[in-house]
């Protein structure tokens, strides 16, 4: 074995170092361990509100050079010179490995309080798993943290979390660790009270003259009462006569969801490609993959004739089977494999959907959807997405400078 630090029985010194921070103090350590001819096995560090933890994991000295005493006085000697207060622990090899079963777990809070920090704390060691790392994914709009668990399975964990979740009203999510995570994706959205806040029916509706029948209609479909096909039939047929002329007025009054254009323009900055598929219009999600340069859009195409609204719907139906079928086509268009795709959604209609997608958000959902899908956002900003996939508010801060947005 060429590197000797992983031998357990190699002896080691971990310097640790406390204080407030400012530039200089790595370097400073450094130049005294040097004098020394230590070398490197492991650094960490974190800064958290202007005070400095840093933890050094170097070679013992060598026998005759120098004695662990003289390493000791030399590294105590220079913190207090600089009003930093050291600890150095003598031992053996380097870290232990992490235990096989690895997971990110994501937890939003608005707040985050520390006793839903520390229910899910325990839910986790209550699991067999170890939380290795913990770092801050974002502090606006919710307070995001990512918890790097070792030694136990993904599922188990996400269904031991889920539970905690619903209890402490926060949101957690729980993916496998690994490669695949940093691979190339498809986030595939849902439209109506997703990627905008509106239902477009309903928009068309009130230009119709039949907004209450229709709204009763969509919300008893949603809650998965009503047969998705049947509902959009009885409800398209409401909109008939109506002068199609509408249909540039409700593009003009859909509401983005706060959160969609950072989401998408930080995906698409990352190389992800993004599409929507909606069991509304293609009259309108044509018009939202242009404004918005989506990769695909797929919906139902509402029949014109004569300058009218027939009351009908043509071409592939996006029910809720299909819309998963357009999920698998948009991917293999996409050359990405179905584990790699995100689907998020709000609707029993998206649950097919959500299931097929590698990982499936269900966004300010329903509960028979929540309880469902792999992961639940019940926050009403969109970007709160990025962080279930590692992404920090800080990396989307920096990408918006670098181009000036
Ligand atoms: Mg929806």
């Amino acid at each position: 074995m060429r590197d000797s630090s992983a031998r357990t029985d190699v002896p080691t010194l971990l310097v640790k170092i406390f204080g407030k921070d400012r530039p200089g103090i790595t370097a400073g350590l450094f130049d005294v361990l040097a004098g020394f001819g230590l070398d490197v096995v492991d650094i960490e560090q974190v800064v958290t509100r202007g005070r400095l933890v840093l933890c050094a994991l170097v070679t013992h000295p060598a026998q005759g050079q120098a004695t662990e005493g003289e390493v000791r006085a030399t590294v105590h000697r220079w913190a207090e010179s600089m009003k930093l207060d050291a600890e150095i622990l003598s031992g053996v090899g380097d870290n232990r490995p992490r235990a096989e079963g690895r997971s990110h777990v994501t937890v939003l809070g608005h707040p985050l309080t520390a006793r839903s920090t520390s229910a899910i704390a325990a839910r986790i060691a209550d699991c067999g798993g170890n939380i290795d790392r913990v770092f801050r994914l974002a502090k606006y709009p919710v307070t995001a943290v990512e918890f790097a668990v070792s030694g136990v399975a993904t599922e188990p964990l996400r269904t031991a979390l889920a539970a905690e979740a619903h209890q402490r009203g926060v949101d957690i999510a729980v993916v496998s660790a690994g490669l695949h995570r940093r691979a190339q994706r498809l986030v595939v959205m849902d439209v109506d009270s997703t990627l905008i806040q509106d239902e477009v029916i309903e928009l068309f509706a009130a230009h119709a003259g039949c907004a209450e029948k229709v709204a009763a209609v969509t919300a008893a479909a949603m809650r998965g009462e009503l047969d998705f096909e049947q509902s959009l039939h009885a409800r398209v047929a409401l909109l008939k006569g109506l002068d199609a002329r509408v249909v540039d007025k409700v593009r003009q009054e859909v509401r983005l969801t706060p959160g969609a254009r950072t989401l998408i323009r930080t995906l698409k900055r990352l190389g992800y490609q993004v599409g929507v598929v909606s069991g509304g219009f293609t009259q309108v999600t044509d018009d939202l993959r242009v404004r918005l340069g989506l990769d695909f859009a797929a919906a139902n195409t509402l029949e014109v004739v004569d300058g009218r609204l027939t009351g009908r719907v043509v071409g592939e139906l996006v029910d809720r089977a299909g819309k998963a079928r357009i999920l698998a086509r948009f991917a293999a268009e996409a050359g990405v494999p179905l584990a790699q795709t995100v689907a998020v959604g709000d609707g029993a209609n998206d649950l097919d959907m959500l299931n097929t997608a590698g990982l499936g958000v269900a966004f300010n959902a329903k509960p028979v959807v929540r309880e469902a899908a792999h992961t639940a956002v019940n926050f009403p900003f969109l970007d709160t997405v990025l962080y279930l996939l590692g992404i920090t508010r800080e990396e989307v801060e920096a990408a918006d400078l670098v181009d000036g947005a």
